[in-house]
């Protein structure tokens, strides 16, 4: 596994609830260039539930790659969302991790933690 950008502890939110318009999370496959879209709703749906996708092993692999802690916490400080995304054109297999953080009752804050390319 390589990362394409590594986790932080300082890196600012890319979406805040109500002040960022977009619901889109945009990026570039390092491969080929195309288009890495993600919604939103996505990655927040995914810091409630990313465990479910994988198994045991894989939980602990990522757990360990990413540094996260064993109170489980992203290292903004929020829920870890770890998205297995497949790029449409090359088919490059990528994790991508984010922090997301929900200050009130459904106000999110989002961070993105890593870009990693699955070699
Ligand atoms: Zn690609």
């Amino acid at each position: 596994m390589k990362n394409i950008i590594s986790p932080s502890y300082s890196r600012d939110p890319f979406f805040i609830y109500g002040t960022t318009e977009t619901k889109i999370f945009e990026s570039k496959c390092d491969k080929c260039g195309s288009k890495i879209e993600l919604l939103i709703d996505e990655i927040i749906h995914d810091s409630y539930s990313w465990k479910q996708k994988y198994n045991d092993d894989e939980i602990n692999q990522l757990k360990e790659y990413y540094n996260i802690g064993y109170i489980g916490k992203s290292h903004d400080g929020g829920s870890p969302a770890i998205i297995k995304y497949e790029c449409r054109n090359c088919n490059s297999l990528y994790y991508l991790y984010f922090g997301v953080k929900e200050p009130a009752n459904s106000v999110y804050v989002i961070t993105l933690q890593a870009i990693t390319l699955i070699e």
